[in-house]
């Protein structure tokens, strides 16, 4: 481990993320301070959390302050802080090794767009760059940081150039510093060693960092006389450290004192996001639960959306002083989209995340909360909504599943495309309203391909009928389904599961063909569990259904695909007593029922049933050379 210098490879995905960041940021650049800071406050916060609990971690460097260092001689520019600081393992762990979940599919959309010639910051900023930002304005970054409780420090450098070293060293105080070996600034570019930038990029990207952002300013002052008046062509070079942020915590203001462009650096520092928000609410409660919230919700979702150890929620308060970041206990999971702060008035300052949870006043927030954001979200113009949906809406749907008291709430908020949407999304409440005269159910149908579950033969005859019917195409659909039973008094109803309850099968015609489905049955025995006249089909000869407590094909592939290990689900297959083919094959049946080809015929039904709802056939080989081999013997019978 430690002790001598070391020479590491960036991970490739790193060096790929760098490029990018440089390039397509390039424009943008003075951002990396804003970034910086936000980490070195972070950094702080942590340590402010770690001390609640544990007051000798302070010692006796109690000022919090994040240190802005010039120098034009130089040209570096470094941004330090007394904040937690990394131990070397953390640092490893940290920098040049990306472990978020999501990067390989966020440089697969990367290398997407940039094939559309479409590369904005928008879609980095779904990623957060942090830290790699330093190096669109620096060939050179080196960290020195020591941990709270350590004994040394670690420094770590790198040119950007694919490899960084890292070493133990001393250092004397606790946090980290970032020093930057600035690129020369071409002229009609920002000199970030100048005062003046720098002040200017705080003031509009960092105010309201809860931490003074401090920097030496060196001026000539002019000398005094002892009466204190300037003493003529007298100067005297004094050097003092000035605060560059107001510190003013945005959320304690009034609404109407904030400026749109105030609102949006909060979150943008807050949330680690790059983007602008889509919308946000600020209020202020009163009463015997007091607190304030200012909360936003994203435009973009960021690829960490479904890995729980995400960060950057719902900061929490007490009095404008730090408590918590990420605050789960204050948002449902189904909530966690929400970015923002809550300050609460009379918390209980040294709680612990275990005491949290058990806090009444943390209780009735968290109840108002929810209230709040659910009124947020209904109370959204349309379009807007669809941007939140499109982002958040799997999110959201988790809650039918986890909470049962709110579910008639999430149920109306809810949105799928439909059988008569055309690709427009759909609440329940319209579709209840558009229901036809003698409809009963609210039809579904679930899958991971829109337009194979579109043309699904399980959707004939509701299409024939001209009954609308909900297209899920989202994993936790099936998680929906399986809670939300009922909407107003209608229940829903599966189309590839069970009794449509739309027609009655015939009982006579059921008996004729029951000899040769036995057949069918037998001839298919281990992959099907019954072979039965079906009253979805119009088109199609089969299709392969469920009884209604069954598993779905897509359940059964979402639980395949993360691994589980189960027996395969066997389903019924249901054949369309109308059809030609069935209709001849039943002719063949009762002429001769030894006859080879009614063995072919059954296998290729289910082939067919298989194959027209999108799924993989066992022996796709098999099957093709079946049908070529029937397509050669049509065509050699002279027409
Ligand atoms: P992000 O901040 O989005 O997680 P970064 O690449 O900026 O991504 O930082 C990676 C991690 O490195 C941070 O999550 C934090 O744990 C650590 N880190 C960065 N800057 C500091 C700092 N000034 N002090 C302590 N830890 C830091």
């Amino acid at each position: 481990m430690a002790g001598q210098k070391e020479t590491h490879e960036f991970k490739t995905e790193v060096q790929q993320l760098m490029k990018i960041i440089i390039n397509s940021l390039y424009s943008n650049r003075e951002i990396f301070l804003r970034e910086l800071i936000s980490n070195a406050s972070d950094a702080i916060d942590r340590l402010q959390f770690k001390s609640q609990t544990d007051p000798d971690i302070l010692g006796t460097d109690t000022e919090f302050k994040i240190k802005l260092t010039a120098d034009k001689d130089e040209k570096t520019l470094e941004i330090s802080d007394n904040g937690i600081g990394m131990t070397y393992d953390e640092v490893m762990e940290n920098i040049g090794t990306i472990a978020k979940s999501g990067t390989a599919a966020f440089l697969e959309a990367i290398e997407k767009s940039k094939s559309e010639n479409a590369l904005t910051p928008e879609l980095i900023g779904q990623f957060g760059v942090g830290f790699y930002s330093s190096f669109i304005v620096a060939d050179h970054v080196t960290l020195i940081t020591r941990a709270a409780g350590s004994e040394k420090g670690v420094k770590w450098m790198s040119a950007g150039d694919g490899s960084y070293t890292i070493e133990e060293v001393d250092k004397e105080s606790r946090g980290t510093s970032i020093v930057l070996k600035l690129k020369p600034a071409a002229k009609d570019e920002q000199d970030f060693t100048e005062e003046w930038v720098l002040r200017q990029i705080v003031k509009q990207h960092s105010d309201f960092v809860s931490y003074p952002i401090t920097m030496d300013i060196e001026r000539d002052e002019p000398v005094t006389d002892d009466d204190g008046k300037p003493i003529e062509g007298k100067t005297t070079h004094v050097v003092r450290e000035e605060t560059l942020n107001s510190m003013k915590a945005i959320w304690t203001r009034n609404k109407t004192d904030v400026t749109e462009e105030e609102y949006t650096e909060f979150y943008k520092h807050l949330a680690h996001d790059w983007t602008e928000p889509l919308t946000r609410i600020h209020f202020r409660l009163e009463g015997t639960t007091e607190y304030t919230a200012l909360l936003y919700i994203p435009s973009k979702a960021p690829f960490d959306m479904f890995n729980h150890d995400r960060r950057h929620g719902v900061q929490l308060y007490c009095r404008r002083v730090f408590i918590m970041d990420d605050c789960k206990e204050l948002i449902p999971e189904y909530f966690r989209f929400v970015k923002g702060v809550v300050d609460a008035a009379d918390l209980n300052l040294n709680v612990s995340r275990e005491i949290l949870q058990q806090d009444r006043l943390v209780m009735n927030i968290r109840k108002n909360l929810v209230k709040k954001i659910f009124e947020l979200l209904s109370g959204m113009e349309q379009e807007q909504y669809e941007k939140f949906y499109t982002e958040f809406g799997s999110v959201l749907k988790e809650g039918i599943h986890s909470d049962p008291g709110k579910q008639d709430k999430i149920a109306e908020l809810i949105r799928y495309k439909t059988t008569r949407s055309d690709g427009k999304l759909v609440a329940l409440k319209d579709y209840v309203a558009n229901m036809k005269f003698g409809q009963k159910y609210i039809y579904y149908i679930t899958g991971d391909n829109l337009s194979a579950i579109l043309n699904s033969p399980h959707l004939e005859k509701l299409k024939e009928k001209d009954y609308e019917v909900l297209l899920m195409t989202d994993p936790v659909d099936e998680w929906v389904v399986q809670s939300l039973t009922e909407y107003d008094g209608k229940k829903l109803c599966s189309a590839e599961k069970g009794d449509l309850d739309i027609d009655e099968i015939d009982d006579k015609k059921k008996n004729e063909f029951s000899d040769l489905f036995d057949f069918i049955k037998s001839n298919l025995e281990e992959k099907i569990k019954e072979v039965k006249p079906s009253l979805r089909l119009k088109d199609s000869v089969a299709c392969l259904a469920g009884d209604n407590h069954d598993m779905s094909a897509y359940m059964e592939k979402i639980l395949k695909s993360s691994g589980q290990e189960m027996p395969p689900v066997k389903r019924i297959l249901e054949l369309n007593m109308d059809h030609p083919v069935l209709v001849g094959i039943k002719a063949l049946f009762e002429k001769d029922k030894d006859n080879a080809a009614l063995k072919e015929y059954s296998k290729l039904l289910l082939d067919m049933a298989v194959i027209s709802e999108g799924g993989k056939l066992e022996n796709p080989a098999r099957f093709s050379r079946k049908v070529g081999e029937m397509m050669a013997s049509a065509l050699e019978k002279p027409a």
